[in-house]
């Protein structure tokens, strides 16, 4: 099927590969794609890439070593790993397990807490932002008990772009609390800003990521995982990866991966500048349309390509029909296109009522985003607010998270 062409405003939920990146996986699918863990597979380099995508990350990540980062098929394995495996060392420990997780986080970590939740020796808390999305750091620090075991805050959240001041978190926490394991979720931040894991980032135990965030191929990610600290494996079976996760290896993910990662790291402050400046006009423009909207989070620090917009009177989804009718791709912030009934969580979190809290637009930018884009944007945006609307049924149910979580957010 031929699709016309799309103005893909929808980049927090995935990029689109860069040619170099599907060049650089092209032998691992051709000649080359022998098993990695084989004779053969070693005899012919077929592991290379797995080494190189870790080099590359500990680099790019200024980690200490290559071997604290573990290969995953993405940033959904990382986190659910994380929390599967504190959960499972404590309990067999015989201590009772309390995991204290922001409010805002992707639902691959909220229910990861709840899953864990589940066992009676585990309980779980979420931990308020202010009404920018900021976390709030008294609150967490209030929150922890001597059973606190994990604490996972992400490093720039998916809907609103609000980056969360983990370096200094994670600092505070150690200085009072050293038993205390700190993982974030770095999933929307890495490609849009330094990240410095022996620096700023240096009292964080457990990073997550995932490469099709950063123009890299879909189903690979890593879990950085601090020398020193230990974490048993999720999956079990063959020894690959140092036996920290079974299954055989993706030699052309990882090549994808890693080029991926030197490509945006290579220019990425020139292009979250780009983006910064493409934003602000949107948003300027965005602002004269109508005064029943709001960006949410707009005076914090944020990712240079994320826009939340919140509407007094529109349901989000309705309008990501409207426009995706128009030839623009972009997200309502909640799961409703997946067939849940579930609003923003992160708008909630952030002080909008549960009733409006599906009233929310998420547009994000990447580097492959013109001027010409976000101007036709602005057209059809301001067309589809000029036209009726038809409303969604079942507006304004309660609920809460666990009540309705649903599939498919990104
Ligand atoms: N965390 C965040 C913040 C995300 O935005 C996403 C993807 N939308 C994930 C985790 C899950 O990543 P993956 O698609 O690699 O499983």
């Amino acid at each position: 099927m031929t699709m016309p062409p799309m103005i893909f405003l929808d980049n927090n939920s995935t990029t689109q590969a860069l040619p170099e990146v599907i060049e650089a996986m092209q032998p691992y699918w051709r000649e080359l794609y022998f098993n990695p863990s084989s004779i053969v597979g070693e005899l012919t380099g077929c592991v290379t890439p797995i080494r190189e995508a870790k080099q590359t990350l500990c680099e790019i990540l200024n980690a200490s070593d290559p071997s604290e980062f573990t290969l995953t098929s993405g940033a959904t394995e990382a986190n659910n790993w994380v929390f599967h495996s504190v959960v499972a060392a404590n309990k067999k420990a015989g201590r009772s397990t309390h995991l204290l997780v922001s409010a805002i986080e992707h639902p691959s970590v909220l229910e990861a807490a709840m899953a864990a939740d589940h066992n009676s020796s585990v309980e779980y808390t979420l931990a308020p932002v202010n009404t920018d999305g900021v976390i709030d750091t008294e609150a967490i620090m209030s929150l922890i008990r001597p059973e606190t075991r994990l604490i996972s805050v992400m490093l720039a959240n998916n809907e609103s772009g609000v980056i969360q001041p983990i370096g200094e978190l994670a600092r505070k926490i150690k200085e009072l609390y050293p038993w205390c394991l700190f993982h974030t979720d770095a999933t929307q931040a890495v490609g849009k800003f330094s990240i410095d894991l022996t620096g700023e980032l240096s009292a964080v135990d457990y990073l997550s990521l995932s490469a099709h965030k950063f123009h890299g191929p879909k189903g690979i990610g890593a879990l950085f995982i601090r020398r020193g600290r230990s974490l048993a494996p999720l999956l079990h079976g063959g020894g690959q990866q140092e036996g920290r996760r079974a299954g055989t290896d993706n030699p052309p993910l990882a090549a994808g991966m890693a080029i991926a990662l030197r490509r945006t790291a290579s220019d990425m402050d020139c292009q979250s500048s780009r983006m910064a400046s493409l934003r602000e006009d949107m948003e300027a423009k965005i602002e004269l349309i109508g005064s029943g909207i709001q960006i949410l989070g707009k005076n914090v620090k944020r990712l240079p390509n994320t826009t939340f917009l919140f509407f007094q009177n529109i349901e989000g989804e309705v309008l990501v029909h409207q426009l995706v009718e128009n030839g623009v791709a972009v997200s309502s912030g909640s799961a409703c296109s997946q067939g849940s009934d579930r609003p923003s969580h992160v708008a909630t979190a952030m002080g909008i009522e549960y009733a409006k809290a599906r009233n929310t637009l998420r547009i994000s930018l990447s580097r492959l985003t013109t001027e010409q884009e976000i101007s036709s944007f602005i057209n059809v945006l301001t067309d589809c607010l000029m036209k009726p609307r038809k409303a969604r049924s079942g507006a304004g149910k309660s609920a809460d998270w666990k009540a309705k979580k649903g599939p498919g957010e990104t």
